[in-house]
Parts: structure tokens; sequence; C-alpha cells
């Protein structure tokens, strides 16, 4: 289809901000195209971020319990190995078996898609050069920018993709390095590091700021740091990346104390730059018909998603706020119901973040750090799970629950859980927190034993009473 007729809503980018904003447009009644550049779709997200991370994850923690843990359970093998060919095949199947689920989805819909580069001709009119060749006008009465974000350099250090890799890179190594580094210890190197340091890589992690995910609550971060350390991967933080040199045969990285001091040379077989992601609008047009953007190149929108510009909307990792594909997809969905005439609705105060490491660490609401710049009286439930009977039935007890609440009235602020899947176990407390419940609402309702989950009902306990089994 050529889209030569005019939609009512046209989205330029296809990742999870983008398709679910293609979607649900169509469900609603709209004439909707999508555009996207890359050939599949499905974004960041599903081609080199969430999906293929998680799966490596899984992998790579398979074998690490599969060696370290199983004889403990009584499960014995001569030997085990990595064949990692097969392990980066399941994960690219599992891709693209996911990528072409979302053609699908947009075929039941009737999603007009379009694979090519799309930049604006007019607030109502974006010209697409078609991956196959030939360019194509589509215009739209609404469109809707969701093109996403893409990984952020560092001055001076030019990324391979081979020896100094970005996280796709990261994704597709074609061996195990024997010593990696990752820039930035952000979420996304740490499970990336966590990734080949389960499969045998030695793993230093420079940071220059003081703390790891400088979005943790720094009780959780600190007890987290402890628990990446003691699975050996190891910490330079205050550190500055002042050069790197790969012109040798392993990559040198020149270091130098945040404050300022003596340099030291750090060596590695690979160089993970995990710095940031930065909004993606090159070759966009938008200085063709005046979006606004900050200085951080973010579109600016209002509270319902419309640019400065009529007619056009911005969605997902491409305007302010967390860069998580949830969110993206909460945009995508609001953003196409304030254009059909309809109310949409995003609570950002309620947008979990979770980080797939193992344990993973997953929260939503207020850290402890937050609560107490707002100067609100509040109280702190913890469980941990050494005392969490699923938790020690699996040998997997690591973590603890903490809730905040507040003291008067008891409404939950926050609640940081790091533990074996905390990635599932956060919605509850994301459910009770969007309902206002309060830490005892959670308490008096009944949990199945053994879960995990009993350790979030215990430390709702704590808030205002004591657990049973601490
Ligand atoms: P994107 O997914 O970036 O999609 C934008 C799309 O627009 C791209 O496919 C791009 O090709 C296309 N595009 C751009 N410009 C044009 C143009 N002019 N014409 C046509 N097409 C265009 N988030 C989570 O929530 N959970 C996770 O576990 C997680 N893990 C991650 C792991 C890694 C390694 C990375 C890198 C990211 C991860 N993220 C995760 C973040 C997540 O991928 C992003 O927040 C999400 O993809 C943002 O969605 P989006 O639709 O805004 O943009």
């Amino acid at each position: 289809a050529s889209g030569s007729e005019e939609n009512d809503v046209v989205v330029i980018g296809g990742g999870p901000g983008g398709y679910v904003a293609a979607i649900k447009a169509a469900q609603l009644g709209l004439k909707t195209t999508c555009i996207e550049k890359r050939g599949a779709l499905g974004g960041t997200c599903l081609n080199v971020g969430c999906i293929p991370s998680k799966a490596l994850l899984h992998s790579s923690h398979m074998y690490h319990v599969a060696k370290h843990s199983f004889a403990s359970h009584g499960v014995k093998f001569s030997s085990v190995e990595v064949d990692l060919p097969a392990m980066l095949a399941q994960k690219d199947k599992a891709v693209g078996n996911l990528t072409k689920g979302i053609e699908g989805l947009f075929k039941k819909n009737k999603v007009n898609y379009i694979k090519g580069y799309g930049k604006f001709l007019s607030p109502s009119e974006v010209s697409v050069d078609s991956l196959e060749g030939g360019n194509a006008v589509v215009k739209g009465k609404n469109i809707i920018i969701a093109t996403g974000s893409d990984v952020k350099g560092l001055p001076g250090i030019t990324i391979d993709e081979e020896r100094i890799v970005s996280s796709t890179g990261a994704l597709s190594l074609k061996e195990i390095p024997k010593k990696l580094v990752v820039i930035g210890a952000g979420y996304i190197g740490l499970e990336m590091g966590s990734v080949w340091g389960r499969l045998g890589s030695e793993v230093t992690v420079v940071e220059f700021a003081p703390d790891i995910v400088p979005t943790m609550d720094g009780e959780i971060r600190k007890q987290f740091q402890r628990l990446l350390e003691k699975q050996k991967m190891k910490f330079m933080l205050k550190t500055k990346v002042v050069s790197v040199d790969s012109t040798g045969n392993s990559v040198k990285l020149t270091l130098e104390p945040a404050a300022g001091g003596d340099q030291t040379i750090l060596e590695a077989d690979v160089v993970l730059v995990s710095a940031g992601r930065v909004p993606f609008t090159a070759g966009l047009g938008l200085e063709k018909i005046g979006v606004e953007t900050d200085k951080a190149g973010r579109i600016l929108v209002n509270e319902r998603f419309a640019t400065n510009v009529s007619g056009v909307f911005a969605i997902g990792d491409v305007i302010p706020g967390p860069m998580l594909a949830h969110k993206a997809e909460e945009d995508g969905v609001a953003c196409v119901e304030y254009i059909a005439g309809k109310e949409g609705h995003v609570d950002y105060d309620m947008v979990p973040g979770v980080v797939y490491t193992h344990p993973e660490v997953a929260s939503v609401g207020k850290t402890e750090e937050q609560v107490k710049s707002l100067g609100v009286d509040y109280r702190i439930g913890k469980f941990p799970f050494l005392a969490n009977s699923r938790a020690k039935a699996i040998d997997d007890a690591d973590g603890l629950v903490k809730i905040l609440a507040e003291k008067e009235s008891d409404k939950i602020l926050g609640v940081h859980i790091m533990a074996p899947n905390a990635g599932e176990l956060i919605h509850e407390a994301v459910l009770a927190m969007q309902y206002g419940a309060s830490s005892e609402d959670i308490a008096r309702t009944c949990h199945a034993h053994p879960t995990l989950s009993e350790a979030v009902k215990e430390a709702a306990m704590a808030t205002y009473d004591k657990p049973i089994h601490m």
C-alpha cells in the first residue's frame, strides 16, 4: 500500500511506542500507517534491547546455575559447556519470532506498514525513502514521532562493534572475552556485564559517579553492589575514562580518578560503552517544520503528547521521561486516545523499573532518599528473602523487600524488591499503589504459600506492626 490517501494517523518509528500507538489507533477506527526504517518492527526493544538481552540473561543464568548450583541440588553432570553460537541463535530466534508477530498484529488490525526512512515535508506530510527503493509521500491528519533513542557515544572513543562495542555489539560477541570492561554502571551495563561474567569473562565496571544505578534506593543499591561483587564483578567508581586505545593486541583504557589525580592503565579484550542513550531524530526534518526540542535533543510535548506544531505528536524515548519500553507503550496508547477525542492517562509516578540481573532489582514509586527530601513522615517495612520459605526451599534467598509508607495514612509511597523474579513480584505493588492502597491493605490480602510474594506481604506487615516470620 502506498499510503497516498490521507491517513488519520501516521506513526514514524515502529518500536514499542510506535507500533503500540499504531495498533491502538487502528483499533479505535482510525486509518493508520506506520513507517519503520529498520526493516523489522519492534524498535530498539525487540531488536537490540529488552528482548535479546533477556534471552542472553536467561541462557547465561542457566549455564551458571548448571555449573555452580546443580550439584548442591543433587543434579550431576560430567561436564557443562557453553555453545556460544547456539546461545546467540536461540536469542536471534526469539527476536525473529516476536518481530514477525508484530507484523501479524499489523495485518490483523489493518495497520498499513511502510518499510523506509521518514522525514517531514510539512506538518501533515512525510516523505518516505523506501527500503525497497523509490520514494512516497504519506499524508496524515495527525503525525506521531516515535523515533526512539540511540546509543550515547563518549568523546574520543570510536565504537567499532567488535572490540569497542555498544550494547548492540555486546549482544552478539563472537567469542567470550577474557577481560571485559564496561564503561557505565547503569542497568544496561550491569545486565550485559552479568551475561558475559556468567559465561566466564572477568568483568570490571568503570563509573564516573560515586554509585551504580543512580535512580535506585540507596540501601538496596549498596546490597545490590555487594551481591554483584560476590559474583566477581569488579567496580571502579568515581573513575573517569580519559582515552581508549585499540591499536594493540588488547584494548588499553587510560583511567583517572574523577576528582583528578594519577592516571592508570586498564587492559581489556572488549570494552562495552554503556554511558546512556540519546533521543534519535536524525534526518527527520524537525527544523523544517519547527518542532521544539530541549538541550538534550528531546522533543518537547504537553500532557497530551502534542508538540508545539499543530497535528504533530511525540512519544517514547524521544521525549523526556524514563527511557523504558513499557513507558513508551503507555505514551503510545494515551496519545492515540487523545487524538481520537477520548481521555488518555499515564501516571509517571507509577512506572516500574527493573534491573534483570540475578537477583533482579525492581522498584516503583519513591526511594527513601526522595521521601526524605519531600519531608514526609514515613515508616519502613522490610523483609529479607532469607526468612521466606520458598526462597529457602529453592536455595535462592539473596535480597529483600522494602516498603515505604506514609506514617499518618499508611499510604504506600515506594516499594523496592531485590529477589529472583523481582520484575514479576513488583506488579502487586504497582497495582496497590495505582489504587491508592495502604500498606495494611497488602498485609491483609491472602498470599499463597509457599511463594516469594509472601515476602511482600510480610514487609507490608512490618511497616505498621511486626512480620510473623522474623
Ligand atoms: P525505539 O524502540 O528506539 O524505536 C524507534 C524506532 O524508530 C526504531 O526502530 C527506528 O529504526 C525507527 N526510526 C527512527 N527514525 C526513523 C525515521 N526517520 N523513519 C522511520 N523509522 C525511524 N526497556 C525496558 O523497559 N526493559 C528492558 O529490559 C530494557 N532493556 C534494554 C536493553 C538494552 C540493551 C537497550 C539498548 C534498551 C533497553 N530498554 C529496555 C529500553 C527500550 O529498548 C526503550 O525504552 C524502547 O525501545 C523505547 O521505545 P520507542 O518506541 O520510544 O523507541
